[in-house]
């Protein structure tokens, strides 16, 4: 009792985390998130419509916010894409909405955080879904020193690999990157052009790091998609109001006639070559 009647803020968060790491990590793959390769595709759903294989050397940056070019869907295709996780209690969340409606999607995961929940980042792995790379600890990097700023993607991309398999690798096997607030130079767009990483930017987003209801969160997306008609999207797995919105989303996909594509690197043979 005392403990968790302990007024320090910090004993009691590192209990939430400890539940939110181990209850849904065994709990709801049994539920949900587990039974996502072996019962999907599954009448009802929304599902995962194609497959999509971005090459780097053709599509070296896409999504319209940022960049001229975008991924070549067709109208009522969309993409969904997830920054800034893992975060336990909301990316579990996140992971089950979308394994209820056998749903792919990429995850842009922040170094500094896979390296806490690893767990998370090989179930993310393990439920099918993209992982794309987000810098170390998410600064802007057009606002640090450009040697900082590889340090920042290379960190990013080292610790989402030791999360995967241990041990990060000499060439980097994560062809996925996103700049945080989609802040780039021409520095570091050069740099991951020559390794042959795809930059994500995106082309319509819930404007979720604004507080709001998911009520009012699912009519903003919702409305900017019926104007787009297709696209990248951006969310992000660490809002309690972007999980607690994602299952009506997902329906009203389903039910507007709304396509998933989910996105793959090319093969290494092709995108690895310059
Ligand atoms: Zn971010």
């Amino acid at each position: 009792m005392q403990r968790f009647n302990s007024s320090r803020p910090d004993r009691r968060r590192a209990v939430l985390v400890w539940l939110a790491l181990v209850w849904p990590a065994w709990i709801e793959p049994a539920l949900a998130g587990g039974a996502h390769a072996a019962s999907c595709p599954r009448p009802g759903t929304l599902g995962t419509s194609r497959v999509l294989a971005v090459d780097a050397a053709r599509m070296p940056r896409v999504g319209l916010r940022s960049f001229p070019d975008t991924l070549p869907l067709a109208d009522h295709e969309v993409v969904l894409t997830f920054d800034d996780g893992p975060w336990p209690a909301t990316t579990s969340r996140v992971l089950a909405a979308l394994a209820q409606e056998c749903v792919l999607a990429t995850f842009f995961l922040i170094g500094r955080s896979a390296s806490e929940h690893p767990d998370m980042v090989r179930r993310t792995v393990a439920e099918g879904h993209t992982i794309g790379t987000h810098t170390w600890s998410h600064p802007s990097l057009k606002r640090i020193k450009p040697e900082a700023a590889i340090e920042e993607i290379d960190h990013g991309i080292a610790a989402v690999e030791t999360a995967l398999w241990g041990q990060s690798t000499t060439a980097s096997t994560l062809h996925f990157f996103r700049f945080p607030g989609f802040e780039s130079t021409p520095a570091t767009l050069d740099l991951l052009r020559s390794r042959g990483i795809v930059v994500f930017g995106a082309d319509l987003w819930a404007s979720d790091w604004n507080r709001m209801t998911p009520k009012q969160e699912l009519k903003l997306i919702t409305d900017r998609l019926s104007a787009a008609g297709k696209g990248i999207i951006l969310l992000h797995d660490t809002k309690a109001q972007t999980a607690a919105m994602l299952p009506a989303f997902l329906r009203y996909l389903r039910d507007n006639g709304y396509h998933i594509v989910h996105v793959r690197p090319a093969e290494p043979a092709t995108a690895g070559k310059h």
